[in-house]
């Protein structure tokens, strides 16, 4: 009978170990997404309008000019709509 309580206890702590290391698993699989690409993050491009610096993967595209949000492209058209006059 000691001999099962022993073999169930041995059994019962490597359910736990192995259910702490899932979760530690599952934790670390969650957070490396954005660890995986980290020269993507990286790189960032100038808004041609304000100057601010935004992923490229965030900023807007026209051109070869890149932009933080549809507004400043806009602006950015509309001043070189201007010049261009
Ligand atoms: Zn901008």
């Amino acid at each position: 009978m000691a001999r099962f309580l022993v073999l169930l206890a041995i059994v019962w702590l490597a359910w736990v170990a192995w259910r702490g290391w899932q979760r530690k698993r599952m934790s670390s699989a969650a957070k490396n997404p954005s660890r995986a690409t980290p020269s993507a993050t990286r790189l960032v491009v100038p808004c041609a309008y304000c100057r601010l610096h935004v992923p490229t993967e965030e900023a807007l595209h026209h051109g070869r000019h890149a932009f933080c949000c549809q507004d400043h492209r806009q602006r950015f058209q509309e001043n070189q709509g201007k010049r261009d006059q």
